[in-house]
């Protein structure tokens, strides 16, 4: 049995961490909805919410800043589910917002990769998962600021189970980190 596990009747529990992102719109607000949905999941307890963070995009001038925050959960779904239930999350949400994202104020000309939400499993436990669509710990949660900034401020000490070094190991050995900043003070789990 790993540490994080842990057993309550003959129910398996993981602790998972979620990092939860979006360019488009009302990307506060799609980042609320989304933590909301996740909360009417049964089978999900939201522990912990990190701040929300500004982050620059990385590798494409013509992509709008995102926003971006981590959260802790604890579940009794396996890696697998816990994906689908993110892909219906996403999907529900760009589909209610399609429209209102469309109309929303251009920043620049061009456009780059716009998401309304973009939610990834940046960890589940200390579990190695790999299969065609899931890759657990997330391959890049070791080279983005954008997800170990956020994770510091609420799991500094967690351990990336594959590379055996902590969060803020990781954080501090980012060669050239993209731009991460505090945004505001309104919280991703405020009820909207
Ligand atoms: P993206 O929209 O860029 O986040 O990519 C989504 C796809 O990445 C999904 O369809 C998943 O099958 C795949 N994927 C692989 N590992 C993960 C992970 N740890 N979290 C979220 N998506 C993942």
């Amino acid at each position: 049995m790993t540490e994080q596990r842990k057993f309550r009747g003959n129910q398996r529990r993981v602790t998972a961490y979620l990092g939860l992102g979006s360019n488009e719109g009302d990307r506060v607000g799609f980042i609320q909805q989304a933590v909301q949905f996740l909360k009417d999941y049964p089978q999900i307890k939201v522990i912990e919410c990190s701040s929300l963070y500004e982050t620059e995009p990385i590798g494409d001038e013509y992509t709008d800043w995102f926003v971006n925050a981590v959260l802790i959960i604890e579940t009794e779904l396996s890696g697998e589910e816990l994906l689908d239930v993110l892909r219906d999350i996403e999907a529900r949400l760009t589909g209610m917002n399609r429209a209102d994202a469309a109309n929303a104020p251009r920043s620049k000309e061009k456009r780059g990769r716009v998401r309304i939400i973009d939610l990834d499993i940046l960890f589940f436990g200390n579990e190695v998962l790999e299969t065609s669509y899931l890759h657990v710990p997330h391959p890049r949660v070791h080279r983005r600021a954008f997800a170990l900034v956020p994770l510091l401020e609420i799991a500094p000490d967690m351990v990336h189970p594959s590379l055996n070094k902590t969060v803020a190991q990781l954080h501090e050995e980012l060669p050239e980190p993209e731009q991460v900043l505090l945004y505001g003070t309104r919280r991703p789990d405020e009820r909207r």
